[in-house]
């Protein structure tokens, strides 16, 4: 045991990440039944532990989805199976598959796919299989739900540990960043949906991969998570406040709603505009904007 490593429970074990799990790391949740034990999402992290091998032969790997972070540590337990919804399932069995769930300009995938294996230590698992929602893992004594909230990938999945009360929210990392809905195999009406699904499942604690790390309490989590889904009206708002005269896709890209200016990562424009695109649809449909020119869209008067 680390000292950063938190018992949540008689099975239960958040094994928090290097600097709280900001990305590139992320916390790991150890559940050992009686039967068998499973870890959640292993992370960049679980690379530096000596005491692996001692925490418990681990037997399944199970993902809350595909992404690099998260698939990190697949590679420290090459005799566990590899479990993960059905829609990410081709992201845990090769990188080309991982690559489609991106949907990455070619420059950026020729660098992304490089910091993949290298930084990310990515394995392809051919032998992963699909699980779908509600599909109860029962390690004896303890069992683990999949909760099916997609958005950030189809995919994506919360994990909820019983009788432990826990639940792992993956990448609802409830950060002040906000959701990321920028993959191709993202949806933000889907991660809107999963939100408020996400919203009442009834833990004692909750655990996110990045930033918020382990949550105590069910008034906590609320908080946390109404402040995290109420970042993209603020992203919206913004963008009805830019567009009083009107503004090209290119313009929304190059303001930014998503990220900061300085930032400067190989995919930042793809994700800003498939972003952009999708709040747009929203906001016509909702007479917030209004295509006033062929490819320019301005606020609708209130
Ligand atoms: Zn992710």
């Amino acid at each position: 045991m680390l000292d950063t490593d938190q018992v949540l429970g008689p099975h239960t074990t958040a094994l928090i990440g290097v600097d709280g799990g900001r990305y590139p790391a992320g916390n790991s949740v150890l559940v050992r039944g009686d039967r068998a034990t499973a870890i959640i999402d292993p992370s960049t992290s679980l690379r530096l532990r000596d005491d692996l091998a001692d925490l418990a032969p681990v037997d399944m790997v199970v993902l809350t989805h595909a992404h690099e972070d998260h698939l990190a540590g697949v590679h420290l337990f090459p005799g566990a199976s590899v479990h993960i919804h059905e829609h990410d399932v081709q992201g845990a069995r090769s990188i080309d598959g991982l690559m489609e769930m991106y949907g990455m300009s070619p420059e950026a995938e020729r660098s992304f796919r490089e910091i993949i294996v290298r930084d990310f230590s990515y394995v392809p698992r051919a032998d992963a299989t699909g699980f779908a929602d509600g599909e109860v893992i029962d390690l004896g004594g303890v069992t683990i739900t999949p909760v099916h909230l997609p958005g950030h990938t189809r995919g994506h999945t919360g994990m909820l540990i019983e009788p432990d009360g826990v639940f792992v929210t993956g990448d609802i990392d409830l950060s002040a960043f906000g959701p990321y809905y920028g993959d191709e195999w993202s949806s933000l009406d889907d991660f809107e949906r999963s939100l408020a699904r996400a919203r009442e499942i009834d833990a004692r604690w909750y655990v996110t991969f990045h930033h918020k790390g382990v949550i105590d309490g069910r008034d906590a989590y609320l908080e946390a998570i109404d402040a995290f889904t109420a970042v993209i009206a603020h992203r919206e708002e913004n963008m009805v406040a830019f567009a009083d005269e009107p503004r090209s896709i290119e313009d929304f890209v190059a303001h930014r709603f998503v990220y900061r200016p300085h930032v400067t990562l190989p995919f930042v424009d793809t994700v800003e505009l498939r972003s952009a695109r999708m709040s747009i649809e929203r906001l016509v449909a909702r007479g917030r904007l209004a295509e006033v020119q062929p490819g320019r869209w301005q606020a609708a008067p209130a």
